[in-house]
């Protein structure tokens, strides 16, 4: 049987065709450039404020409070490096959670080597920071704090609003990465109380190599990328239109029908996650309910060992990942489900499933009927399992 599951929306989407559609005159009949000085690039230079109108409105702010970026990486590693070096005569502190993605630990991690005191939240068992925590870890040297606005591998959402509005009492900077919350949570910034947001347009049916960073007004950071006077001489390069078409299109179709869109995924999600739960040792990691993304469902199954599930689900032909994308290729258990506390062994035995748009009830039953043999199979053969029955035994 040739059947194909994608269930990996959380690490990236396809792009949908009326996104693309817009896309292609831009790289073959208006590929002007923005900055020169006739009828063919004023074509692109619209393309790029029809654009930049979307995302604002999307994120409900002001067009010229959007800048777009090479993705979602750079515009975290924008926000944090250029508040953290924009306010180094302030404070040199940073505050951010274990969970972020890599772009945002990382980019901390590099600034500590620079100078920069970095404290990192921990969370709960299911992902939550604790408002009292954070608070009690801001100091007069406190900059930045930057808090995903909601996890790629467990899905747990963030209390946004309110740890903005304690960034805005203390008059600290908040960044937050919401490359996973566009298209799955209703967005405004201002009633948010964030300065500054992360969006990435491939994990919302939009082209890969191309996001967005919202600097709210009067928010002055350093740039990041030198050159040109592109982006209201914040970020320079030759605009990449038709990437900032296809953003501008993908995000407009994110928000419209939200609700509906998501009640559907959850649906599926909730159906999957019963499904699997059947499965003897499992367990459903990150929340449930209305503070968990809708397509999101991670679990782990003891003793077995995350990647050989993946081998052979792909044998199957269902597309899934353990932890992020980012983490495969490397045999450390997930930064997430660690500080989570999950014990190493079990850490290694979990699956990421993320539904999105174009999954069905059909996906759902075929991982559903897949799954169980191939966790028997693992578990026959692993020695951890060999001893737990012996043991049940006794
Ligand atoms: C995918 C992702 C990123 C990185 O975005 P890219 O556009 O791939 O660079 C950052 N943060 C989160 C939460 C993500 O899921």
């Amino acid at each position: 049987m040739s059947r194909k599951v994608y269930m990996d929306y959380s690490a990236t989407t396809y792009v949908k065709p009326e996104v693309l559609d817009e896309m292609l005159p831009y790289f073959t009949e208006t590929y002007g450039n923005p900055s020169s000085f006739y009828s063919l690039s004023r074509e692109t230079k619209k393309a790029i404020d029809l654009s930049r109108d979307r995302v604002s409105k999307a994120l409900k702010c002001e067009p010229n409070e959007v800048f777009f970026t090479g993705g979602g990486s750079e515009a975290d590693n924008w926000a944090i490096k250029g508040a953290a070096f924009a306010n180094r005569k302030k404070g040199n502190h940073i505050i951010t959670t274990k969970i972020e993605h890599h772009a945002v630990l990382h980019t901390c991690e590099y600034l500590e080597h620079q100078g920069f005191d970095v404290t990192y939240l921990d969370v709960d068992s299911e992902g939550f920071i604790s408002i009292e925590d954070l608070k009690s870890a801001i100091t007069d040297k406190t900059i930045l704090v930057t808090i995903m606005f909601a996890n790629n591998e467990i899905g747990t959402i963030q209390p946004i609003q309110e740890i903005g509005s304690i960034c805005r009492e203390h008059k600290i900077l908040f960044h937050t990465d919401a490359v996973q919350a566009i298209g799955n949570i209703d967005i405004d910034v201002k009633e948010l109380n964030v300065d500054m947001l992360s969006l990435s347009a491939h994990k919302f049916y939009g082209p890969k190599g191309i996001g967005a960073l919202y600097i709210r007004k009067g928010v002055k950071i350093d740039n990041l990328i030198h050159g040109g006077a592109q982006e209201r001489a914040r970020r320079a390069g030759t605009e990449n239109i038709p990437g900032i078409v296809g953003l501008g299109k993908a995000i407009e179709l994110a928000v419209a029908n939200m609700e509906e869109r998501n009640k559907r995924v959850r649906n599926l999600r909730d159906k999957l996650v019963e499904g699997l739960l059947k499965i003897p040792y499992s367990k459903l990691n990150g929340p449930t309910g209305e503070k968990r993304l809708p397509g999101n469902a991670n679990i782990c199954f003891k003793f077995t060992e995350g990647e050989s599930i993946l081998l052979s689900l792909d044998f199957e032909g269902i597309c899934a990942s353990s932890g992020s994308a980012c983490t495969s290729g490397s045999l450390d258990p997930s930064h997430v489900l660690l500080a989570i506390g999950l014990p190493h062994e079990i850490a290694h035995g979990s699956l990421r499933l993320t539904l999105g748009e174009g999954n069905t009830e059909e996906d759902v039953e075929y991982v559903i009927q897949t799954l169980p043999p191939i966790i028997q199979r693992l578990r026959d053969m692993s020695p951890l399992w060999e001893d737990f029955l012996k043991g049940e035994k006794k």
